[in-house]
């Protein structure tokens, strides 16, 4: 086992802290203001989308390309420290086309797209020139078992015909989100629950297609929206299927797979961040004769979250690893064990970060109020924890099942299952 990333890995971070130092943190201020001032997308988000494809720090989230698609061909190994430094600034990801939901996007027409659906959105969400959603979430329904999800996809000659209606559809209010992949149900009868489900291509202009609103996160407007979306006898051609009828539920699982280690990755960031703002802060201000690291509950503090994220790091980077080695259906017990863990790690390190700050730590004027928002979100989003859990303890059940009798050696008096 070797704890060192390569040597490739090393000179790509040293690049992107470069780039991230010389041009993302200096305009972090700058981002700010523009929101508030209600300008969206940001002025300067397109010239750093073209310096940063021109040094070759463009799509470094794809492992595996087909000839002539551009990006850096990391595997997930190699892109957990760059997505953890990227993660640092929230917005940072897209300025390097590894943003999500476009990255799961491109993963799953990059896997089962046809070449004229690859022409048509994979090319030119490649390139940085749209972006795009992901709309499986319904408000009427439980969808952590996506099993539920209602939105009818019926056949109708030469066209699909989608009826519905979804929620915190991500990205879905930003002015170049042109394409939404939208799961929904070709077969609700079909006595396998597993292929009742499809994906479809859905041009987001296409008529039918209405943005009801943008939901707030936790009071906190994102312009790229978490949005409410309805589908209204919306028509696309039969070809906007993706694979093929049925194939809906196993798509999904491809493509959240490396979906929750990049947010892991992101989070691992975050939550570096936070700590990095504990740490300095705990060193200037002083309250009962002692500065606040002198504590010892502040240094109590630091000491957990240096000790939680190491932990949270070495897991995520097991997991890219088995991801590479086994796909990601090999690593499913790893991947919902690191969704379970990073995001709960991430709010537990910023809400003790925001303490040390006291009451400016939960104003807007640091970074915590987001990281924190976004780490509770994450908590749901691509799955509940309580999903997961369940997902981690089925795994372990049948694990154990597969050896029975395994642990009687290590008991020192006779067991009632003993013949
Ligand atoms: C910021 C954000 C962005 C999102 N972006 C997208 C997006 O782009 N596209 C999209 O389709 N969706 C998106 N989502 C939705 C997200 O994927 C769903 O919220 C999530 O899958 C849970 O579904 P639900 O909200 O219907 O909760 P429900 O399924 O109703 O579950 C509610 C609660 O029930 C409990 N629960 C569920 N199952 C179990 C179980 N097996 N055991 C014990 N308890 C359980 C959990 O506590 C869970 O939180 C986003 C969500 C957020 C917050």
């Amino acid at each position: 086992m070797d704890f060192d990333h390569s040597p490739k890995t090393q000179a790509l971070c040293r690049r992107l802290l470069d780039f991230m130092d010389t041009h993302i943190t200096p305009r972090i201020r700058q981002h700010h203001e523009e929101l508030k001032a209600g300008i969206f997308p940001v002025t300067f988000m397109e010239d750093l989308k073209a310096l940063a494809k021109e040094e070759g720090l463009w799509n470094l989230f794809l492992p595996h390309l087909a000839d002539g698609e551009s990006g850096t061909r990391l595997t997930n190994l190699e892109y957990a420290p760059l997505a953890e430094i990227m993660g640092r600034v929230l917005w940072a990801s897209e300025v390097f086309n590894c943003s999500a939901p476009d990255t799961g996007n491109m993963e799953v027409f990059h896997m089962f797209g046809t070449e004229a659906q690859k022409k048509q959105w994979l090319q030119p969400l490649l390139e940085g020139r749209i972006r795009s959603a992901f709309a499986m979430t319904e408000p009427d329904v439980s969808s952590s078992d996506a099993t539920n999800i209602q939105t009818r996809i019926k056949r109708d000659g030469a066209d699909y015909v989608i009826n519905g209606r979804k929620w915190f559809i991500s990205n879905a209010a930003h002015p170049n989100c042109k394409v939404m992949i939208l799961m929904g149900k070709t077969d609700p009868d079909n006595a396998d629950r597993h292929r009742q489900q499809s994906m479809i291509i859905v041009p987001m202009d296409t008529p039918g297609v209405t943005v009801e609103r943008n939901i707030s996160i936790m009071n906190h407007h994102s312009p790229e929206g978490h949005c409410e979306i309805t589908f209204r006898d919306v028509r696309v051609p039969v070809e906007n299927i993706l694979a093929g009828e049925g194939d809906g539920f196993m798509m999904a699982q491809a493509r959240l797979g490396p979906g929750r280690i990049h947010h892991c990755m992101r989070s691992i960031g975050q939550s570096e961040l936070a700590l990095d703002l504990m740490v300095e802060r705990a060193q200037e201000r002083k309250a009962f004769g002692k500065y606040l690291h002198q504590h010892g509950t502040v240094s109590e503090s630091i000491a957990r979250s240096r000790m939680e994220i190491d932990q949270a790091r070495l897991l995520v980077l097991k997991t890219a690893q088995m991801i590479d080695k086994v796909g990601a259906k090999g690593a499913r017990k790893e991947i919902s064990m690191i969704k379970a863990v990073v995001p709960l790690m991430q709010t537990t390190i910023t809400d003790r970060a925001m303490q040390v700050f006291g009451a400016m730590g939960i104003s807007p004027d640091t970074p915590l109020a987001d990281i924190w928002t976004w780490g509770r979100a994450l908590r749901f989003a691509d799955g509940p924890d309580e999903v997961h859990l369940r997902a981690i303890a089925r795994l372990e059940i049948k694990e154990a099942q597969e050896k029975p009798g395994f642990t009687l050696p290590y008991l020192t008096a006779p067991h009632r299952n003993e013949e």
